[in-house]
């Protein structure tokens, strides 16, 4: 097993057209972004010790785990309870990462969802056009940060220039994204050949970033879910977790 995430449910400080959490059925998307212990918390991490999970990351379903109001208190637990030796990860979309930065801080490392440096293509992408302000969070993060970015018909002709300005900005690691069920292929770095594949995806050396093109469908992660409302769910494609198919009758 290889990822135990936490999943956090509630108002979101974007509104992304392709937020796949919405896909989800709505019992699981409660609100939890005050409530401390989680539900299901001892659960979680008796799994993730009975299952020697070594990364666990806090993310969300519909909205930001950076909203999250005990983030600390959590991490604190966690890290007494679970005796894997795992590090502890953010996903976030950076929105408040910059207000925030003591909290970023205390995770081991973090990724980020970021598709763009420009106000109207992050608008059509995420819901506003506020881009936050990546040079800042770099400068105060003390963590390693990773950029995940979605490719969709809205940034792919910006993906160049996008791949250029995060390695000038000392990004080390960044994933480009297909969007869940995309059909389409895009063409990328189509002038370099993969270094290596990482669970069959190509990954590629950018003047000292390493750029993996993630393929969601076919990589063959796993993980355990422990979402919003206490559900403990086993499997990577959230949407294919098996109770919400049971729920939905498939
Ligand atoms: S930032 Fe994430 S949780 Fe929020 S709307 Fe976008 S995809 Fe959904």
């Amino acid at each position: 097993m290889d990822f135990a995430n936490i999943l956090f449910g509630g108002p979101c400080n974007r509104f992304c057209p392709f937020c796949i959490g919405k896909q989800l059925p709505g019992s699981v998307q409660v609100n939890n972004l005050d409530l401390y212990p989680l539900r299901n918390q001892e659960r979680f991490a008796d799994e993730v010790n009975r299952l020697g999970i070594r990364q666990v990351v806090f993310t969300g379903t519909v909205t930001d785990p950076s909203l999250y109001r005990h983030q600390a208190r959590l991490l604190d637990w966690l890290r007494s309870n679970i005796h894997t030796g795992a590090s502890y990860s953010l996903h976030s979309n950076g929105v408040v990462a910059e207000q925030r930065m003591h909290e970023f801080n205390l995770y081991d490392k973090a990724c980020l969802s970021f598709p763009s440096f420009n106000s109207q293509t992050y608008q059509r992408m995420m819901g506003s056009p506020k881009v936050p302000d990546l040079e800042a969070i770099l400068r105060g993060a003390t963590i390693p940060v990773k950029i995940s970015c979605l490719i969709t018909p809205d940034n792919y002709p910006e993906i160049d220039d996008f791949l250029k300005r995060c390695q000038q900005l000392g990004i080390r690691r960044l994933v480009l994204r297909r969007l869940f069920g995309e059909e389409r292929h895009w063409e990328i770095l189509p002038q370099r050949t993969p270094v290596s594949h990482y669970r069959g995806n190509p990954v590629y050396d950018y003047d000292g970033m390493e750029v993996t093109y993630w393929n969601f469908d076919t990589s063959q992660s796993t993980s355990i879910n422990l979402f919003p409302n206490g559900t403990l769910g086993g499997s990577y494609l959230l949407t294919e977790t098996a109770q919400f198919q049971e729920m939905a009758g498939r």
